[in-house]
């Protein structure tokens, strides 16, 4: 047999082989990096997103603005697509039913489903057994109120549309029940006991419609005020820790029958308990470094699961950090130093295109690499400083000792 003839054996008839198109459902930063990933193994790109300006539309060769509840733009985008993903989950139910009718949406409405509501998915994970820290569905301020006096301190949690801890409200004292209540809107809402967190981690799985998976090793992020200040691998956490992580954040994959990436956060309390906080099912902010760490990124391994390709390896092939750059640091007296933010040896600088800067905006990052994990985050960090030092107290943007909490 000649070598093209195996090949072509091996060849799964239902993968989507170069030359297709990629619809995507958001085209913000995740899209857009997903994007660049695709067009470089020789897809085409199709975009909807609400803003015309989005980060992705400078990669996409059709960008459709419309709205993620807008049923015939949707419908329009699937059409020309021969398959469809997603780099946000607040996607209309309506919108993913009706993109299945003209194309594979991966991953698919049902998972996606539960995933977009934080009770929905914080109520599944709990029906499948996975560990949670204590949360109650609040429909009224008593309930918050009762809350906060059987857990202590808790926080209050928008069900759709928060992110980075936007929607999010900390509430210590049940007298202040109602006012938590009201700054959501006064709608339902998640209610969740304030965890004692020893670390944070992040598992990202990647799978196939086969159900193939391939685990990538997890990422140990730290956050400032809801929002992912820094992330780095490999993690410097015990092993068994590993194990436990990544065999959790499989099983949960595999549970939900996601087809393409499932981000699993996880809180490790100071007993060494780990918890899972809360799951993405596309690309995620804790796994940018990928694309310096990882034999594969993300954002092509997304490209190989939803194009049903072989999934690339996930082995770490160097340490590696990034450390987002938010609206807040173009806001500065000073413009960012980045050609002095540069010249710190291993680091890159990642931007999204995004024009206007606004407080708390993600607009890119530095990523790193280096000898080990304290090397890469030390890296970043100090090229962070030297781009923002305006910044760099109100992002905690100070280098820790990654030491495990325990063994
Ligand atoms: P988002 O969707 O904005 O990422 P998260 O629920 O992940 O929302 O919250 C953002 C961050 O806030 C978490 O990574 C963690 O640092 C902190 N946080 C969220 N929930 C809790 C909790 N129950 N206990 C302690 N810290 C929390
Ligand atoms: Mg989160």
């Amino acid at each position: 047999m000649t070598v093209s003839a195996d090949v072509h054996a091996q060849q799964d008839a239902s993968a989507l082989l170069p030359g297709a198109t990629i619809g995507f459902l958001g085209g913000g930063q995740l899209g857009r990096m997903t994007a660049f990933a695709a067009r470089s193994m020789g897809y085409d790109v199709h975009v909807l997103d609400p803003d015309p300006a989005c980060a992705s539309r400078a990669v996409a060769s059709r960008t459709i603005t419309a709205s993620f509840k807008d049923v015939s733009a949707a419908i329009d985008l699937a059409k020309q697509c021969n398959v469809v993903t997603l780099e946000i989950e607040q996607i209309h139910p309506d919108v993913m039913e009706a993109v299945s009718q003209y194309a594979p949406l991966r991953p698919g409405r049902d998972a996606v489903f539960i995933i977009q509501d934080r009770i929905r998915q914080k109520e599944w994970l709990f029906r499948e057994g996975f560990p949670l820290g204590a949360f109650v569905a609040a429909h009224s301020s008593d309930d918050v109120a009762d809350a906060v006096r059987t857990f202590g301190p808790c926080i209050a949690k928008s069900t759709h549309g928060g992110y980075d801890g936007r929607g999010q409200v900390r509430v210590a004292d049940p007298a202040l029940g109602d006012e938590a209540w009201r700054a959501l809107g006064g709608e339902t809402c998640l209610v969740e006991q304030r965890v004692s967190i020893a670390y944070e981690i992040s598992v990202l799985v990647a799978r196939r419609p086969s159900g193939e998976l391939a685990i990538y090793p997890p990422s140990r992020n730290h956050h400032t005020s809801g929002v992912l200040t820094w992330a780095v691998v490999p993690a410097v956490i015990p092993d068994s820790m590993t194990e436990r992580a990544r065999s959790m954040a499989a099983d949960i994959a595999s549970r939900l029958g996601i087809v393409g990436l499932l981000a699993v956060e996880c809180f490790v309390t100071h007993d060494d308990e780990l918890l899972v906080n809360e799951l993405a099912p596309r690309p995620h902010n804790t796994y940018h470094h990928s694309e310096r760490g990882n034999a594969t990124s993300q954002f092509e391994q997304l490209v190989r699961a939803v194009c049903n390709l072989p999934l690339g390896s996930t082995e770490l092939l160097a340490p590696a950090a990034i450390v987002n750059l938010l609206g807040d640091v173009w806001l500065q007296p000073s413009p960012p130093a980045i050609t002095d933010a540069l010249m710190v040896s291993g680091t890159r600088l990642h931007l999204y295109g995004k024009t206007t800067a606004r407080e708390g905006r993600k607009m890119g990052h530095l990523s790193a690499t280096g000898i080990n994990a304290q090397d890469a985050l030390s890296r970043v960090l100090s090229s962070y400083r030297t781009l923002s030092p305006d910044t760099t107290d109100r992002f905690d943007v100070h280098e820790p000792m990654l030491v495990p909490s325990s063994t």
